[in-house]
Protein backbone atom coordinates (compact mmCIF):
# COMPACT_ATOMS: atom_id res chain seq x y z
CA UNK A 1 0.00 0.00 0.00
CA UNK A 2 1.40 3.91 -0.24
CA UNK A 3 4.26 3.87 2.34
CA UNK A 4 5.86 7.33 1.74
CA UNK A 5 4.32 9.93 3.86
CA UNK A 6 6.35 13.13 5.59
CA UNK A 7 6.84 14.01 8.78
CA UNK A 8 7.54 17.74 8.45
CA UNK A 9 9.19 20.81 10.92
CA UNK A 10 10.54 23.86 10.97
CA UNK A 11 12.48 24.11 14.05
CA UNK A 12 15.40 22.90 12.61
CA UNK A 13 19.40 23.54 13.29
CA UNK A 14 20.27 23.17 16.87
CA UNK A 15 23.80 22.05 18.48
CA UNK A 16 26.91 21.51 16.67
CA UNK A 17 27.41 23.21 13.31
CA UNK A 18 30.74 22.92 11.25
CA UNK A 19 34.10 20.44 13.22
CA UNK A 20 33.56 17.56 14.17
CA UNK A 21 34.03 16.48 17.91
CA UNK A 22 35.89 12.89 18.55
CA UNK A 23 32.81 11.42 19.69
CA UNK A 24 31.37 12.50 15.81
CA UNK A 25 34.09 11.10 14.40
CA UNK A 26 34.14 7.86 16.13
CA UNK A 27 30.09 7.60 14.29
CA UNK A 28 31.01 8.95 11.11
CA UNK A 29 34.04 6.01 10.42
CA UNK A 30 31.19 3.19 11.11
CA UNK A 31 29.60 5.00 8.32
CA UNK A 32 32.49 4.85 5.96
CA UNK A 33 34.61 2.24 4.09
CA UNK A 34 37.83 3.88 4.70
CA UNK A 35 39.49 6.48 7.49
CA UNK A 36 38.17 9.67 7.17
CA UNK A 37 40.04 12.73 8.63
CA UNK A 38 37.81 15.32 10.31
CA UNK A 39 39.29 18.28 8.01
CA UNK A 40 36.81 16.43 5.50
CA UNK A 41 33.44 16.93 7.39
CA UNK A 42 31.25 19.73 7.83
CA UNK A 43 29.00 18.29 10.85
CA UNK A 44 25.66 19.90 11.62
CA UNK A 45 22.30 18.56 14.08
CA UNK A 46 18.40 19.13 13.16
CA UNK A 47 15.73 18.19 15.17
CA UNK A 48 14.38 16.20 12.51
CA UNK A 49 10.68 15.64 14.24
CA UNK A 50 8.75 15.76 17.70
CA UNK A 51 5.43 15.11 18.91
CA UNK A 52 3.38 18.59 18.27
CA UNK A 53 0.34 18.50 15.37
CA UNK A 54 1.42 19.52 11.99
CA UNK A 55 -0.20 21.42 9.59
CA UNK A 56 -2.13 18.22 8.87
CA UNK A 57 -3.18 17.38 12.28
CA UNK A 58 -1.17 14.64 12.70
CA UNK A 59 1.56 14.27 15.59
CA UNK A 60 4.51 11.57 15.83
CA UNK A 61 4.11 9.28 18.17
CA UNK A 62 6.98 8.47 20.87
CA UNK A 63 7.49 5.06 19.73
CA UNK A 64 7.78 6.50 16.44
CA UNK A 65 10.60 9.54 17.54
CA UNK A 66 12.53 6.55 19.11
CA UNK A 67 12.74 4.33 16.14
CA UNK A 68 13.62 7.71 14.52
CA UNK A 69 16.49 8.01 16.57
CA UNK A 70 17.58 4.42 16.12
CA UNK A 71 17.19 5.19 12.38
CA UNK A 72 19.73 8.20 12.46
CA UNK A 73 22.77 6.56 14.43
CA UNK A 74 22.39 3.22 11.79
CA UNK A 75 22.59 5.79 9.40
CA UNK A 76 20.06 7.30 6.58
CA UNK A 77 20.91 9.50 3.80
CA UNK A 78 21.03 13.10 3.81
CA UNK A 79 18.54 14.28 0.87
CA UNK A 80 16.96 17.56 -0.85
CA UNK A 81 13.35 17.43 -1.44
CA UNK A 82 13.14 13.83 -1.29
CA UNK A 83 14.77 13.22 -4.49
CA UNK A 84 16.90 9.94 -4.37
CA UNK A 85 19.27 11.69 -7.01
CA UNK A 86 19.90 14.83 -4.50
CA UNK A 87 22.08 13.03 -1.87
CA UNK A 88 24.21 15.93 -0.06
CA UNK A 89 25.50 13.56 2.98
CA UNK A 90 24.06 11.51 5.51
CA UNK A 91 23.34 11.00 9.28
CA UNK A 92 25.57 9.36 12.07
CA UNK A 93 23.63 9.99 15.06
CA UNK A 94 20.39 9.88 16.42
CA UNK A 95 18.95 10.98 19.82
CA UNK A 96 15.63 10.90 21.31
CA UNK A 97 15.23 13.75 23.98
CA UNK A 98 11.91 15.37 25.33
CA UNK A 99 9.76 14.75 22.94
CA UNK A 100 12.15 15.50 19.96
CA UNK A 101 13.93 13.55 17.71
CA UNK A 102 17.43 15.10 17.12
CA UNK A 103 19.78 13.83 13.96
CA UNK A 104 23.29 14.35 13.66
CA UNK A 105 24.75 14.52 9.86
CA UNK A 106 27.88 15.12 8.39
CA UNK A 107 28.62 16.34 4.82
CA UNK A 108 31.80 15.58 2.99
CA UNK A 109 33.67 19.35 1.78
CA UNK A 110 34.97 19.56 -2.06
CA UNK A 111 32.42 16.70 -4.04
CA UNK A 112 29.30 16.94 -6.28
CA UNK A 113 26.56 14.55 -5.22
CA UNK A 114 23.85 16.10 -6.79
CA UNK A 115 22.47 19.46 -8.99
CA UNK A 116 24.72 21.60 -6.01
CA UNK A 117 28.03 20.91 -4.55
CA UNK A 118 28.68 20.41 -1.18
CA UNK A 119 30.73 23.31 0.06
CA UNK A 120 27.48 25.53 -2.00
CA UNK A 121 25.18 23.16 0.25
CA UNK A 122 27.32 23.64 3.38
CA UNK A 123 27.47 27.50 3.00
CA UNK A 124 23.59 27.06 2.62
CA UNK A 125 23.19 25.33 5.73
CA UNK A 126 25.54 27.25 7.56
CA UNK A 127 23.60 30.48 6.42
CA UNK A 128 20.35 29.15 6.95
CA UNK A 129 19.00 29.27 3.38
CA UNK A 130 18.47 25.24 3.90
CA UNK A 131 16.42 25.25 7.23
CA UNK A 132 13.58 23.27 7.41
CA UNK A 133 13.38 19.31 7.09
CA UNK A 134 10.91 16.55 6.79
CA UNK A 135 11.31 12.85 7.52
CA UNK A 136 10.26 10.16 4.82
CA UNK A 137 8.99 7.43 7.00
CA UNK A 138 7.45 4.16 6.24
CA UNK A 139 5.50 1.55 8.35
CA UNK A 140 3.72 2.18 11.52
CA UNK A 141 -0.40 2.81 11.76
CA UNK A 142 -1.72 6.04 11.50
CA UNK A 143 -4.76 5.70 14.18
CA UNK A 144 -7.48 8.43 14.14
CA UNK A 145 -7.47 10.01 17.81
CA UNK A 146 -11.46 10.29 17.41
CA UNK A 147 -12.31 6.57 16.97
CA UNK A 148 -8.92 5.13 17.52
CA UNK A 149 -9.30 3.03 13.83
CA UNK A 150 -6.76 3.02 11.37
CA UNK A 151 -7.16 6.27 9.55
CA UNK A 152 -7.44 5.11 5.60
CA UNK A 153 -9.60 2.27 7.07
CA UNK A 154 -13.40 2.41 6.49
CA UNK A 155 -14.41 2.08 9.75
CA UNK A 156 -13.01 5.60 10.30
CA UNK A 157 -15.13 8.52 8.82
CA UNK A 158 -13.35 11.64 9.93
CA UNK A 159 -11.04 13.72 7.85
CA UNK A 160 -7.90 15.38 9.64
CA UNK A 161 -9.11 18.93 10.62
CA UNK A 162 -12.75 18.91 10.86
CA UNK A 163 -14.56 19.18 13.72
CA UNK A 164 -16.98 16.94 14.73
CA UNK A 165 -19.76 16.78 17.65
CA UNK A 166 -18.65 14.28 19.92
CA UNK A 167 -21.13 13.38 23.27
CA UNK A 168 -22.38 17.30 22.82
CA UNK A 169 -18.60 18.07 22.72
CA UNK A 170 -16.72 19.35 19.41
CA UNK A 171 -13.95 17.36 18.60
CA UNK A 172 -11.19 18.11 15.92
CA UNK A 173 -10.46 15.27 14.23
CA UNK A 174 -6.50 14.88 14.47
CA UNK A 175 -4.76 11.36 14.00
CA UNK A 176 -1.34 10.01 15.55
CA UNK A 177 1.24 8.05 13.66
CA UNK A 178 2.72 5.01 15.85
CA UNK A 179 5.84 2.76 15.19
CA UNK A 180 6.79 4.55 11.60
CA UNK A 181 10.47 4.39 10.89
CA UNK A 182 12.90 7.18 9.07
CA UNK A 183 13.70 6.38 5.58
CA UNK A 184 15.91 9.61 5.26
CA UNK A 185 15.71 13.09 6.02
CA UNK A 186 15.47 15.87 3.66
CA UNK A 187 15.90 19.77 3.71
CA UNK A 188 12.49 21.39 1.90
CA UNK A 189 11.50 24.19 0.88
CA UNK A 190 8.07 23.41 2.44
CA UNK A 191 6.69 20.55 3.95
CA UNK A 192 3.96 18.66 4.75
CA UNK A 193 2.31 15.41 5.79
CA UNK A 194 -0.43 15.95 3.72
CA UNK A 195 -0.67 12.50 1.80
CA UNK A 196 -2.75 10.87 4.66
CA UNK A 197 -5.67 13.57 5.02
CA UNK A 198 -5.58 13.89 0.70
CA UNK A 199 -5.86 9.92 0.70
CA UNK A 200 -8.63 10.07 3.53
CA UNK A 201 -10.56 12.83 1.91
CA UNK A 202 -10.41 10.70 -1.84
CA UNK A 203 -11.54 7.93 -0.25
CA UNK A 204 -14.32 9.84 1.70
CA UNK A 205 -15.68 10.91 -1.15
CA UNK A 206 -15.73 7.85 -3.54
CA UNK A 207 -17.59 6.59 -0.40
CA UNK A 208 -20.39 9.54 -0.75
CA UNK A 209 -19.51 11.10 2.54
CA UNK A 210 -18.02 14.07 1.66
CA UNK A 211 -20.76 17.03 -0.04
CA UNK A 212 -19.50 19.56 -2.00
CA UNK A 213 -20.14 21.73 1.10
CA UNK A 214 -17.00 19.61 3.24
CA UNK A 215 -15.33 19.40 -0.61
CA UNK A 216 -14.62 23.55 -0.24
CA UNK A 217 -14.20 23.23 3.29
CA UNK A 218 -11.20 20.71 2.57
CA UNK A 219 -9.88 23.35 0.17
CA UNK A 220 -10.33 25.92 2.45
CA UNK A 221 -8.56 24.21 5.69
CA UNK A 222 -6.08 22.91 3.43
CA UNK A 223 -5.09 26.05 0.72
CA UNK A 224 -5.81 22.97 -1.40
CA UNK A 225 -7.47 21.41 -4.24
CA UNK A 226 -8.92 18.28 -3.35
CA UNK A 227 -9.24 17.39 -7.59
CA UNK A 228 -5.83 18.36 -7.78
CA UNK A 229 -4.57 16.23 -4.61
CA UNK A 230 -6.78 13.33 -5.73
CA UNK A 231 -4.45 12.96 -8.96
CA UNK A 232 -1.45 12.93 -6.53
CA UNK A 233 -2.76 10.15 -4.64
CA UNK A 234 -3.68 6.39 -6.01
CA UNK A 235 -7.20 6.48 -5.31
CA UNK A 236 -7.80 3.03 -6.66
CA UNK A 237 -4.40 1.27 -4.78
CA UNK A 238 -6.46 2.60 -1.03
CA UNK A 239 -10.15 1.35 -2.55
CA UNK A 240 -8.96 -2.01 -4.06
CA UNK A 241 -9.17 -3.78 -0.72
CA UNK A 242 -12.79 -3.12 -0.74
CA UNK A 243 -13.41 -4.70 -4.02
CA UNK A 244 -14.08 -7.83 -2.19
CA UNK A 245 -17.05 -6.67 0.00
CA UNK A 246 -18.35 -3.63 -2.83
CA UNK A 247 -17.78 -3.91 -6.21
CA UNK A 248 -19.85 -0.85 -6.88
CA UNK A 249 -17.87 1.20 -4.53
CA UNK A 250 -14.56 0.48 -6.23
CA UNK A 251 -16.38 1.42 -9.58
CA UNK A 252 -17.45 4.90 -8.21
CA UNK A 253 -14.05 5.56 -7.38
CA UNK A 254 -13.02 4.47 -10.98
CA UNK A 255 -15.51 6.85 -12.22
CA UNK A 256 -14.09 9.70 -10.06
CA UNK A 257 -10.60 8.73 -10.25
CA UNK A 258 -11.36 9.03 -14.40
CA UNK A 259 -13.27 11.97 -13.91
CA UNK A 260 -10.24 14.16 -11.84
CA UNK A 261 -7.86 13.21 -14.21
CA UNK A 262 -9.82 14.48 -16.99
CA UNK A 263 -8.72 18.42 -18.31
CA UNK A 264 -11.42 20.60 -16.20
CA UNK A 265 -13.73 21.34 -19.49
CA UNK A 266 -14.48 17.95 -20.13
CA UNK A 267 -15.38 17.17 -16.52
CA UNK A 268 -19.43 17.57 -16.14
CA UNK A 269 -19.67 20.40 -14.30
CA UNK A 270 -18.02 21.98 -17.18
CA UNK A 271 -20.72 22.30 -20.04
CA UNK A 272 -21.02 22.84 -24.13
CA UNK A 273 -22.85 26.39 -23.83
CA UNK A 274 -19.78 27.32 -21.28
CA UNK A 275 -17.49 26.26 -23.57
CA UNK A 276 -18.94 28.16 -26.90
CA UNK A 277 -19.87 31.09 -24.56
CA UNK A 278 -15.56 31.26 -23.70
CA UNK A 279 -14.74 30.93 -27.74
CA UNK A 280 -16.81 33.43 -28.63
CA UNK A 281 -15.67 36.32 -25.78
CA UNK A 282 -12.34 35.62 -27.31
CA UNK A 283 -11.91 33.57 -23.53
CA UNK A 284 -9.34 31.03 -24.64
CA UNK A 285 -5.80 30.47 -25.64
CA UNK A 286 -5.15 32.27 -28.50
CA UNK A 287 -5.64 30.84 -32.13
CA UNK A 288 -7.14 27.19 -30.24
CA UNK A 289 -10.30 26.33 -28.22
CA UNK A 290 -8.16 24.99 -25.30
CA UNK A 291 -8.35 26.49 -21.90
CA UNK A 292 -11.94 28.39 -21.94
CA UNK A 293 -12.31 30.53 -19.14
CA UNK A 294 -15.56 32.14 -18.03
CA UNK A 295 -14.78 33.06 -14.71
CA UNK A 296 -12.38 32.89 -11.39
CA UNK A 297 -13.25 29.21 -10.92
CA UNK A 298 -12.36 28.15 -14.39
CA UNK A 299 -9.28 30.79 -13.84
CA UNK A 300 -8.30 28.00 -10.96
CA UNK A 301 -9.05 24.82 -12.65
CA UNK A 302 -6.47 26.00 -15.95
CA UNK A 303 -3.98 26.88 -13.62
CA UNK A 304 -3.83 23.27 -12.16
CA UNK A 305 -4.01 21.80 -15.76
CA UNK A 306 -1.27 23.92 -16.87
CA UNK A 307 1.33 21.06 -16.08
CA UNK A 308 -0.42 18.61 -19.00
CA UNK A 309 -1.04 21.10 -22.18
CA UNK A 310 0.51 20.38 -25.09
CA UNK A 311 0.21 23.83 -26.55
CA UNK A 312 3.42 25.91 -25.99
CA UNK A 313 3.23 26.24 -21.96
CA UNK A 314 4.85 29.89 -22.14
CA UNK A 315 1.65 30.90 -24.11
CA UNK A 316 -0.74 29.07 -21.97
CA UNK A 317 0.82 30.83 -18.63
CA UNK A 318 0.78 34.33 -20.24
CA UNK A 319 -2.74 33.60 -21.24
CA UNK A 320 -3.88 32.50 -17.87
CA UNK A 321 -2.18 35.17 -16.21
CA UNK A 322 -4.01 37.57 -18.34
CA UNK A 323 -7.39 36.01 -17.31
CA UNK A 324 -6.20 35.96 -13.83
CA UNK A 325 -5.76 39.80 -14.04
CA UNK A 326 -9.24 39.99 -15.58
CA UNK A 327 -10.95 37.70 -13.00
CA UNK A 328 -8.64 39.36 -9.67
CA UNK A 329 -7.77 36.14 -8.97
CA UNK A 330 -3.96 35.49 -7.86
CA UNK A 331 -1.69 34.40 -11.08
CA UNK A 332 0.36 31.05 -11.39
CA UNK A 333 2.83 31.28 -8.84
CA UNK A 334 1.34 34.25 -6.45
CA UNK A 335 -0.88 31.35 -4.68
CA UNK A 336 0.09 31.18 -0.78
ZN1 LIG B 1 -11.88 8.29 12.93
Amino acid sequence: MNSNFFDYTSVPVTGTVGTPTDSDMSLIRKQALADVAPEEVFVFSVRASDQAYDSFHSRMDDSTLRNYAEDYLEGRSLLRNHEPTQIMGRSYNGEYKNGSTLASLYVVRGIKTSDIAADDYITGVRTGIFKDVSVRFHGGTQVCELCENEILSRACTHLPGKVYEIAGKERKATYGIYDARAAELSHVWKGSNSNAVSLKAAQLRALGKLDDKEIAQYNRLYGGNLRADMERVDVISILAEDLKTDESYLLRAMKIYKEVNLPYWERKDYSEEEREKAKKSGHTLPGTDAFPINNAKDVENAKHDVGRTKHDKAKVVSYINKMASEYGVSKIGEDK
